[in-house]
């Protein structure tokens, strides 16, 4: 078959070969086998490293794992790479999204917004792409691809729209003050980033201070714990 697939993570196997964990297009996750990869003069040349997107033509096996036969390379990033902010901003990305999409059903937004960021952090004109409010608005934009967007518009557990006082990942959202029992507290400004950065196109990140990031980050982390029973690496 043939897809197109970002390079999540890319494992040495054997004497010259390399496990490559994909996030496709068309097929979800899939696992493949590239033979004799790390050979010098491998026909993959050094395309099957992490963050490649690639055309790639794969071969249904016996085992759990295509092979691949064939591969062209749609964008190396190659600026990304350059940068040790940006490939620490896109080694998450691609953790987020192993951990968190592990199916063969295809889910183009999920596909669409992890080539977005990786061409956002390449991007020399985006210095604000290895930002910290910029790796929260692709968690927050993944999680809604994913089925898991936390309730941000009105008590997760009671629906009152006023005096929103905290955040509970068991519920699932922001909570009123009745109802903040098991939650932490959410100030009003990590509230609108949330909010503003799932409204907005990912390059327009919302500016928020570092302790509203983190508030974020924590009601991020703990619906995905408690909805998807993930566990995602600290963003930054
Ligand atoms: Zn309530």
């Amino acid at each position: 078959m043939k897809t197109e697939a970002v390079v999540l993570r890319s494992i040495r196997y054997a004497e010259a070969d390399r496990i490559l964990h994909l996030y496709s297009s068309q097929h979800g996750r899939i696992g493949a086998i590239a033979k004799g990869a790390r050979r010098p003069k491998s026909r993959f040349g050094g395309r099957l490293e992490p963050f490649f997107r690639l055309d790639l033509m794969l071969h249904e096996g016996r085992g759990e794992l295509l092979t691949v036969t064939q591969v062209a390379t749609v964008d190396g990033y190659p600026r990304l790479r350059a940068s040790g902010a940006a490939l620490t901003a896109g080694a998450r990305a691609c953790d987020a999204v192993l951990r968190l999409l592990d199916s063969a059903e295809p889910n183009p937004p999920a596909y669409n917004l992890l080539c977005r960021y990786l061409a956002l952090l390449d991007d020399p004109a985006a210095p604000a792409g290895a930002s910290l409010q910029t790796a929260l608005s692709f968690r927050l934009k993944l999680a809604l691809a994913a089925g898991f967007a936390p309730e941000l518009a009105s008590c997760a557990r009671c629906g009152e729209a006023e005096h929103l006082a905290g955040f509970s990942g068991a519920a699932g959202g922001v909570v009123c003050a009745s109802c903040e029992a098991g939650a932490f507290p959410l100030s009003a400004a990590a509230h609108r980033f949330m909010v503003d950065a799932i409204a907005r196109p990912l390059a327009e990140a919302p500016p928020a201070g570092e302790a509203e990031l983190r508030q974020a980050e924590r009601a991020i982390g703990e619906t995905l714990e408690h909805h998807a029973h993930v566990q995602l690496r600290s963003a930054a």
